[in-house]
């Protein structure tokens, strides 16, 4: 027995339910491109679902994720992948309201991880901010100014509002 057989009983409702996905399973005929060209970079909270937001289907799209849907190195590496070899000519950078990357500050998330745990987590940058739409700006601005990313690729910033359902397009 492996000492993480544990670890695999906390999986049992997935393991279960992709019996039963794939069973049902009709998406054997997709390739690895984004059919629809997209890629969409959004926060991992829970409560987005990033391709029926914007009426896509398995296939359509590229789902990058992360904390607060921040254009890191590691988002510019796959867009720059995505973008050369994978049909992408699209990109919507979506953040989302009530983003707990969005309430409070650098040092006050990192306070409270060590208070809570006892764990110095500061050698982390965790690209909080205050200003949502400052951040969206700039992150928009990293990737239509990266060098590496296809010529001709369209980028837009978008806010999801949990609350709504409703994506605030950005004019900038
Ligand atoms: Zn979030």
């Amino acid at each position: 027995m492996s000492k993480y057989s544990a670890d695999r009983n906390k999986f049992a409702d997935l393991i279960n339910a992709n019996e039963h996905y794939a069973q049902g399973f009709k998406y054997s005929e997709l390739s690895g491109s984004a059919a629809k060209g997209l890629a969409i970079i959004t926060c991992m909270d829970s409560r987005i679902n990033p391709l029926s937001v914007v009426g896509m289907r398995s296939g359509d799209a590229k789902i990058l994720r992360n904390a607060g849907a921040r254009v890191t190195e590691d988002v510019l590496r796959t867009l720059v992948l995505a973008t050369y070899l994978l049909n992408v000519d699209r990109i919507l950078v979506m953040p989302h309201t009530d983003c707990r990357m969005a309430q409070s500050d650098e040092s006050t998330l990192h306070d409270e991880i060590e208070k809570q745990y006892g764990v110095d987590t500061r050698s982390l940058e965790f690209r909080v901010t205050r200003d949502q739409e400052a951040a969206l700006e700039t992150d928009i601005t990293r990737i239509r100014a990266y060098p590496l990313i296809r010529k001709g690729v369209s980028v837009i910033g978008a806010i999801y509002d949990v609350k709504t359902g409703k994506i605030d397009f950005k004019n900038f």
